[in-house]
């Protein structure tokens, strides 16, 4: 417990203001070595924005907590000023006692001094006394605790309730325990640690002495007891309005209120950011008018021109979107290159201008075709195809006809831009300079579309429903993607507001970018998080690193399977490992396994139609029934692992034997190859391999939590359904609580556990996984700078408080 000495109190002070006693009080702290001199300016300013005075002439000065950093050490100092002096309206201090905590381990000397509130006579005494030891015996020993309070309560109704606050219960969270309590008309009371206090009065609760992260027992007697500790009870578990001053200001941009009731249209983000500009919806022509041509021979020379020039275009596209976005998203303009050859498609438009079609007319109505028969097939991926030829349909029409390309209508000022649906080129080919946010009325957070505007730092908002088709254009409105929605009106005031949150906004992003490489440790330094990215093949290591990632959690290996005929061969997989083994240098690689299935459908491999594709044969559970592929895949990863380091995981673990019998085949695979031990995880994706994540820990080396199918199994909503991308929540308690118990065994069994969903890229939601315990964060690269510069602004316990309460 901390000591209080004679060095640190003054008796018979002389002070005419309030102001003087602090700055009194203040200069005993520092003379004592516990605060620096501006902590004195820290003091005056919480007075102003709450009375520290507690009743029975005792006041608390103490500073404010975003200026913590000033105390060099907790210490305590007294002032006494027997003739008084006002400290608000007729409240006269006699005992000003200074305060600069650093945690709580002045606790215990406040919960004694509140003692002396329920004594006047005391207090009265301790004003006017010239023996020091007097005030240092009760601030250290206190005075007996009221035994009558317990009486009236025995065999009422009670509740355990564990106070969260990491301070404890100090003035702040007590003054909401009194407001709450005073509103019941039952007794209540509160106990800690063998003593009882009333929690209608502040003093009896800071009598207490309660400190953070400690249970308390809640007890009440009357008509309305149950009522007044539901009420109780649920205020302590959110934190006792407790905003932690340091958090608010610790690196992300507060959420932004508009202040006012204004009408907004919301739908689910797809891109972060928040800006003001004036709207533009985006229409397009419709439909081609029908037109025939004179002459077949030169109509067709016209369309092989317009393809030669789609063609070129895509591969500058692809160019640029490399150079300037990623590999990854530029990968959309290779397959769409390649639809363009598509014969279907091509001959048809032939045909159609030898029976007298215009290139327009033959080539809409063989586009059109193409996409009504892929739009009946019930697939999101199939879907995505339907959308690529309706791509490159728009393309070809507009080489064909300039005037058909939508985006040339758009203003050159910047604005919000609004449209049914973007397609991945026309988002790509958009201007940031004007299209400064971007919202759809369809759309979904996964597709292509989203995955670029996040590349090109354009907040976006997808799913917003018609409405939005609605708004005039050059109206003035708010796009707050980070909270998905669009404020279509405002007002003088929520524009100002809205102006200077732009401006934090964009300040805070250049400042996480020009940090990206410092590594992410807690700001109190006592943790740590590894920042990985996730990533789908070889090129996108470099974009990976540059972003700061510091490895690489995720390499979903099925992308290597993607927009191909036949599957890689072992030497492909091979090289393509070797590749970013070499550029990792040294970085770790987690090398997933081949999930395919559910939503990643592999052509080629004329796998079974089923109902039910993400409850069905999915993830190890293919690669068990086709060992061909397996056995291929893991002699490319061993083969790898003997040029540098490599880490497997096994995809949708549901049960241990899965996982004991893929690891028994990869042990196979390693002899077979000669190569050395390789780290075995299991990915935590189903609610069934959590709840035995005990068990499995036993067995693996690591564990890597898959939130987006961990997510999707345990609230049984479809991950690809864009009615549920708003419901479906990663951070749902039942969710959270799974991560949780994971985390736990993997702690017990001395194994690292990671999280490479999507949820990881969030700041916000890396701090409750961190909280949570998990060492690993792997993500999109683009989130990695913000993420970062999120947890070293947060320190280990804020976090840990964040997880309590969102476990709730
Ligand atoms: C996940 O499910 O969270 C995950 C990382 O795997 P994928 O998104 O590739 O299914
Ligand atoms: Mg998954």
């Amino acid at each position: 417990m901390l000591t209080i000495t004679k060095q640190e109190i003054e008796l018979n002070a002389h002070v005419s203001s309030k102001e003087e006693a602090i700055r009194a009080v203040g200069a005993i702290l520092v003379n004592a070595g516990y605060i620096d001199p501006a902590y004195i300016e820290s003091m005056l300013g919480r007075e102003t924005q709450a009375n520290t005075f507690l009743g029975c002439g005792v006041a608390i000065p103490h500073g404010m907590p975003k200026d913590r950093g000033l105390i060099h050490k907790t210490g305590v100092a007294v002032l006494q000023v027997p003739s008084g002096v006002t400290w608000s309206g007729t409240d006269k201090a006699t005992l000003v006692v200074g305060i600069a905590a650093q945690s709580d381990e002045h606790l215990q000397i406040l919960a004694n001094l509140t003692g002396v509130l329920g004594d006047p006579k005391l207090a009265a005494r301790l004003s006017e006394t010239g023996n020091v030891d007097d005030i240092i015996h009760t601030l250290m020993n206190g005075v007996p605790s009221d035994d009558t309070l317990i009486k009236p309560l025995i065999g009422e109704a009670s509740h355990n309730v564990t106070i969260i606050n990491s301070t404890g219960l100090h003035a702040r969270p007590g003054t909401v325990i009194v407001r709450i309590a005073q509103k019941y008309e039952s007794e209540i009371r509160i106990a800690f640690d063998s003593k009882i206090a009333d929690a209608k009065s502040l003093a009896s609760i800071l009598s207490l002495g309660v400190p953070g992260n400690s249970t308390v027992r809640v007890f009440a007697a009357g008509s309305d007891q149950a009522e007044a500790i539901t009420d109780l009870v649920a205020a302590i578990d959110a934190g006792l309005e407790e905003e932690d001053e340091a958090e608010t200001t610790a690196h992300s941009a507060p959420k932004w209120e508009s202040g006012e009731e204004l009408s907004r249209i919301t739908g689910v983000q797809a891109s972060p950011g928040f800006v003001i500009a004036p709207v533009f919806q985006l229409r397009r022509t419709g439909s081609v008018a029908l037109q025939t041509n004179t002459e077949s021979v030169s109509e067709i020379a016209r369309f092989n021109s317009a393809l030669d020039n789609a063609r070129a275009e895509l591969r500058e596209m692809q160019k640029t979107v490399t150079e300037s976005i990623g590999k990854h998203e530029a990968a959309i303009f290779a397959a769409q290159e390649a639809l363009l050859e598509d014969p279907e498609l091509t001959d048809q438009t032939r045909l159609r201008i030898d029976q007298g079609d215009s290139a327009e007319t033959a080539w809409a109505r063989a586009i059109a075709t193409k996409v009504a028969e892929l739009s009946a097939i019930q697939n999101e991926l199939i879907a995505a195809r339907a959308a690529d030829f309706q791509d490159i349909g728009q393309r070809v029409l507009r080489l064909l006809n300039p005037a058909t390309d939508p985006l040339n209508s758009l203003p050159d000022y910047p604005i919000i831009l609004l449209a049914d649906d973007l397609m991945p080129s026309e988002t790509a080919r958009l201007d940031t300079a004007i299209v400064v946010g971007i919202c759809t009325s369809g759309g979904g957070p996964r597709a292509h579309t989203a995955i670029i505007a996040r590349s090109l730092d354009i907040p976006a908002v997808v799913a917003m429903g018609d409405a939005l088709l609605n708004i005039a254009n050059d109206s003035r409105c708010i796009l707050d993607a980070d909270a998905g929605c669009l404020y279509t009106t405002t007002t003088e005031d929520a524009l100002l507001s809205a102006q200077k949150h732009e401006r934090l906004v964009v300040a805070m992003k250049q400042t996480d970018y020009n940090t990206r490489f410092l590594p992410a440790y807690t700001s109190d330094g006592n943790g740590r998080v590894e920042i990985l990215a996730n990533i789908g093949k070889a090129s996108d290591v470099d974009d990976a690193l540059s972003s700061g990632a510091e490895g690489v959690g995720l390499l979903r290996t099925e992308f290597l399977f993607l927009e191909r005929t036949v599957a890689p061969t072992e030497n492909e997989q091979y090289d393509a490992l070797v590749g970013m083994i070499r550029t990792l240098d040294g970085l770790p690689l987690i090398v997933r396994t081949l999930d395919i299935g559910g939503d990643k459908v592999v052509p080629y491999l004329d796998l079974p139609h089923e109902d039910n594709p993400f409850l069905g044969i999915r993830g190890i559970r293919l690669c068990l029934r086709h060992t061909d592929l397996f056995h291929t895949q893991l002699r490319a990863i061993y083969r790898a692992s003997l040029v540098g380091p490599i880490k497997i995981m096994f995809p949708m673990i549901a049960t241990i034997e899965e996982f004991l019998q893929a690891k028994e085949l990869a042990e196979k695979v390693r002899i077979e190859v000669g190569a050395g031990q390789v780290d075995i995880g299991a990915m935590i994706e189903t609610p069934a391999a959590a709840v035995t994540a005990d068990m499995l820990a036993t067995e693996v080396d690591f564990f890597s939590i898959g939130t987006n199918d961990l997510a999707q199994y345990t609230l049984a909503m479809d991950r690809m359904n864009p009615e549920l991308a708003a419901c479906i929540d990663p951070l749902a308690p039942s969710v959270l609580r799974l991560i949780d118990i994971t985390v736990r065994a993997a702690k017990k069994a001395g194994k690292p556990v990671g999280v490479c969903g999507g949820i990881a890229g969030d700041p916000d939601a890396a701090v409750i996984l961190m909280g949570l315990g998990v060492d690993e964060l792997s993500m999109t690269r683009s989130s990695i700078p913000g993420v970062k510069a999120k947890i070293r602004a947060t320190s280990m316990e804020q976090a840990r408080r964040k997880a309590e309460s969102a476990l709730r």
